[in-house]
């Protein structure tokens, strides 16, 4: 429901929010931070700074219900938070737009408010399990070419939103190094596998989802109330060793290829802030087949996609030994995703299997069909055959020690108050000695 949170009119007290690319008064996206020498915390970006949910719970801003949504958002994780009804959620969205525009609070700036720049941030809750998806389908027929030309789709693939088990373990935020892992490699040619640091570091493109109330075991979420279970989005790098995966995934998939470390930017954009940016899922062609009926929902396709235009931002140690600013790669969009995140919930489910309040998704790569929309270095190298120029005069084909991987994203319309995610970042460190 769009209300007044949304108002393309409402401003903040907290002038660095009016006009910031990512985290106007329209967003209050919800994260764990640590401000300076304090301990981690719920809070909400706005503008330049995060408000510190504890602070405005001291300073006595919440009454009733909200005040219930407000304590669940103010321990070291939000689950308490995600386990919470959609209703509950919406109403402290409601409460701290007002506060944040109404400019009698002002003088609590003070107190409420840390300035982001000098604050850690988080995971934003603790990841009971992590899902992954691959329902970029630009992507998967990519992928699927250089192994298998002819065939590029697996024959499930239009039926099903494809995914694996991954792990919840190695999930963490923006800003961590990412280690190349060790792994076994058994390169075309080589008769033996050998083990060793992994020679073709990709990251993956994809939109996080995070899962707020779940399902009891046995009983699967109707496509009709899988929005109910999905509290917002973010930006999920599923780092990827190509040579260990090629090696490892048959028959049972990806296994350590993947496990290494996932990144996701650590705001979560609301269900709620997001609602203004959905837009029909894009039809099928002509021959594709329909989703099954379990799939199928009218609402979900007349507004279950996402307006959300991705970025990846390359910035090697050259480059920045030099201050060059970071080199953009590709854009994106969520509308290429062959499958809604409702269908993503509905199928996940269909079997009985219960979701867990903190659960994660990624979506899979997110590419488009033209030069320049690749999601993922695979795809931009063609299995690393086709070497990429940087502006200054660098080469890559896959990941070298050094580079930071940085994913950014918005949402735009016109009319509205732009959105945005944060970032999502990580550089790659050298691998441990064998
Ligand atoms: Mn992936």
């Amino acid at each position: 429901m769009i209300d007044a949170t949304h108002d393309p009119g409402r401003t903040s007290w907290v002038e660095t929010a009016n006009g910031h690319t990512n985290f106007p008064i329209q967003n209050l996206p919800i994260g764990i931070f640590s401000p300076p020498g304090g301990s981690a915390r719920g809070g909400v970006a706005i503008g330049d700074q995060i408000l510190d949910i504890t602070a405005a719970l001291e300073a006595e801003l919440f009454k009733g219900a909200v005040r219930d949504s407000a304590e669940a958002a103010s321990g070291t994780t939000l689950n308490k938070l995600l386990a919470a009804s959609p209703l509950a959620r919406q109403a402290l969205r409601q409460r701290l737009s007002d506060v944040l525009s109404d400019p009698v609070f002002r003088p609590l700036g003070p107190r409420l408010l840390h300035d982001a720049v000098a604050c850690m941030m988080h995971l934003p809750a603790q990841v009971g399990d992590f899902s992954d998806f691959f329902a970029g389908i630009h992507h998967a027929t990519t992928g699927g070419m250089i192994n298998r030309p002819d065939n590029p789709l697996s024959p499930n693939y239009k039926y099903m939103p494809v995914a694996y088990h991954s792990r919840a373990s190695t999930v963490r935020p923006s800003g961590m190094v990412v280690r190349r892992p060790n792994g076994q490699r058994k390169p075309p040619g080589q008769v033996e596998p050998d083990f060793g640091p992994c020679r073709n570091l990709d990251y993956e493109m994809e939109l996080g989802v995070w899962i707020g109330q779940g399902n009891e075991i046995g009983n699967p979420i109707p496509i009709a109330d899988a929005g109910r279970h999905v509290v917002g989005l973010c930006l999920l790098n599923d780092w990827s060793a190509r040579d260990i995966q090629a090696w490892e995934s048959l028959p049972l998939g990806p296994f350590l290829s993947k496990s290494l470390s996932t990144s996701v930017s650590p705001w979560i954009v609301t269900a709620e802030a997001l609602e203004p940016f959905r837009i029909p899922q894009p039809p099928r062609p002509i021959s594709d087949p329909a989703p099954l009926p379990h799939l199928l929902d009218p609402m979900d396709q007349a507004m279950g996609c996402f307006d959300i235009e991705f970025q990846v931002l390359l910035l090697t140690p050259a480059m920045q030994a030099a201050h060059q600013a970071p080199h953009r790669m590709s854009v994106s969009n969520a509308s290429m995703l062959y499958w809604t995140v409702a269908q993503m919930v509905a199928h996940h489910t269909s079997n009985g299997c219960n979701l867990l309040p903190g659960d994660l998704f990624g979506s899979g790569t997110i590419s488009g069909t033209e030069p320049g929309t690749e999601g993922c270095l695979l795809e931009m190298t063609r299995g690393g055959q086709k070497s990429i120029s940087l502006p200054n005069g660098e080469t890559r084909t896959y990941l070298q020690d050094g580079d930071e991987v940085i994913f950014t994203a918005s949402c735009r319309k016109p009319n509205h108050v732009t959105i945005g995610f944060g970032e999502c970042r990580g550089v790659v460190t050298p691998a441990l000695p064998i």
